[in-house]
């Protein structure tokens, strides 16, 4: 075992008598417990009692309805490792939150009674402009994350699309945007990171200091093994300039499209980054390109030959890398600033599954049945296809993401519905929660790209069959070593964290 938590530093044995006299006398109850931090300082403290309870619980996703212990609000890592002692010396479970878009309300806890533990005043960012190294708190969206490092020089972290996911659980589970195949995902460009563990104490974990947790935490790093407060992440000058382009076919030229994004996908330019936008009514390949419009015309140029047809709508933007991160944004919400805060409701379950190959012509056949029997209910289904590899396929450092090296593109199974007035959290559309699992069971039946399922951890899912070998493929009995040593008593858990030998 690399980690020497033996010669731990001295600096961080005081932190942690601090940190053990500022909780007083344990155990008390987690409630008191808490209390007694958030009364000497910025923090702020969530009961079942609190107005705020019922809002300040759910995440992105309202059809998960857990109900945790408290939320706390930590200021400071300090305060955060006060509180994780509360939860731990009255065992109950920890769950960070930074952005809270889980897929499954993980960072609710996935179940009743555990302690959140909400990162949104951890907003720190700087940028060292020498190095190139952006500083970054992890209860930052990414619509934040975006206009920041616009505002500093014109800088980018690569990161996903969507405004108000959160830095933490996207970092520590991939991340895949638009530079991904230039840059790689954001966890491969984190440099290192500040985390507070089980214990109480505060560590830096990169190469050189915790190499082996450095590891995990990258790709296996949500909830799992402690509360990351900070990222120093590799940050890149932005190109110039960036086009976009969307480009709509009819549905009856799914096989021939998907052929193409597969087939072109795998030679295209690292400059070129696809996502496929599939549902009834249309099909869209949406292409950024790290440059002009006229270059960009010669890298797709391939794909539209391979479809055999010219679509029927072409969008074309050319502009800033911001004015691109705007538009993005404005899909999600009316601006980028508003996007990024999410406090929009939804009722969503979504599911993944990687490909290293083009899909078989029965995928293609269940894909195109699912697609047109959604359920009667008003909903919203489709699939969504992102092109990998590039510099994913590449990173500077090994880590936790590393077996699904090679894949080639990730489908993402959604469907979203609406509830009754006023919003309930807990609503189900149980014809849509059918659609979905048949969907997603079906595929994995007829699962063209080898003998085992593989998945994308940060579209974590319950019902995935053999689960952790599908997102950490063999890397599974080193994470679990790594979690011993870091949190024999397995504070941080929720239904899927990465379990004790
Ligand atoms: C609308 C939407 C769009 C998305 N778009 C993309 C995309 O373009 N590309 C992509 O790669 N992914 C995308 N995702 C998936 C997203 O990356 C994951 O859901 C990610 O885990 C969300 O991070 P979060 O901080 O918002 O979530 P949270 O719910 O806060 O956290 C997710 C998990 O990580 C843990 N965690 C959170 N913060 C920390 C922390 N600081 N320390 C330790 N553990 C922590 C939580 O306990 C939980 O288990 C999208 C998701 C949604 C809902």
């Amino acid at each position: 075992m690399q980690l020497r938590w033996a010669q731990r530093t001295i600096l961080s044995w005081a932190t942690a008598l601090i940190i053990l006299s500022y909780v007083q006398a344990l155990p008390v109850g987690l409630l008191k417990c808490l209390k007694n931090i958030r009364s000497r300082s910025e923090s702020s403290l969530v009961t079942p009692s609190s107005p705020l309870y019922d809002t300040n619980r759910i995440g992105f996703n309202s059809y998960f309805d857990h109900r945790p212990r408290a939320i706390f609000h930590p200021a400071s890592e300090e305060e955060a490792a006060s509180a994780i002692l509360c939860a731990a010396a009255n065992h109950v479970a920890v769950a960070p939150r930074s952005g809270g878009h889980s897929y499954e309300g993980y960072s609710s806890g996935g179940r009743n009674g555990s302690l959140v533990i909400d990162l949104s005043q951890f907003q720190q960012f700087s940028l060292d402009r020498r190095n190139n190294i952006a500083t970054i708190g992890a209860g930052t969206r990414l619509g934040h994350a975006y206009t920041r490092l616009w505002e500093n020089g014109e800088y980018l972290i690569p990161v996903g699309t969507c405004p108000s996911v959160g830095v933490g659980g996207h970092g520590l589970g991939g991340g895949i945007g638009v530079v991904g195949r230039k840059h790689g995902l954001l966890t491969h460009n984190i440099l290192s990171m500040t985390m507070v563990a089980a214990n109480g104490t505060i560590h830096t974990v990169s190469p050189a200091s915790n190499p082996d947790l450095f590891w995990a935490l990258r790709g296996a790093g949500g909830g799992s093994f402690g509360l990351v407060t900070e990222f120093r992440v590799q940050a890149y000058e932005v190109p110039s300039p960036v086009t976009t382009v969307i480009l709509t076919y009819k549905p009856d030229k799914m096989g021939a499209v998907l052929s193409a994004f597969a087939k072109q996908g795998k030679i295209a330019t690292e400059d070129l980054s696809a996502t496929l936008y599939i549902d009834k009514k249309k099909i869209e390949i949406e292409f950024t390109y790290l440059g002009s419009q006229a270059q960009m015309q010669g890298a797709i140029d391939p794909f539209i030959e391979h479809i055999g047809e010219a679509p029927f709508q072409t969008e074309f933007e050319e502009g800033t890398w911001f004015q691109a991160a705007t538009r993005w944004g404005q899909r999600a919400g009316s601006t980028l600033e508003a996007a990024s805060i999410g406090n929009m409701t939804f009722y969503h379950r979504g599911r993944s599954l990687f490909y290293r190959d083009l899909l078989s012509e029965d995928e293609v056949g269940v894909i195109e049945k699912y697609l047109q029997n959604l359920p009667k209910e008003k909903t919203w289904g489709y699939i969504l296809i992102d092109l990998w590899g590039g510099k994913i396929d590449r990173p500077s450092e090994p880590s936790a993401f590393d077996n699904h090296k090679g894949v080639l593109f990730s489908i993402q199974f959604d469907i979203f519905w609406s509830s009754p007035h006023p919003p309930t959290p807990g609503f189900a559309c149980e014809a849509c929660l059918k659609w979905s699992a048949d969907f997603v069971k079906e595929m994995q039946s007829i699962y063209s790209s080898g003998p085992i399922l593989e998945a994308y951890q940060n579209y974590i899912e319950r019902d995935m069959p053999d689960a952790f070998q599908a997102y950490y493929g063999d890397q599974l009995p080193r994470l679990r070593q790594i979690k011993k040593s870091v949190d024999p008593r397995n504070v941080f858990r929720f239904p899927q964290s990465i379990p004790l030998p």
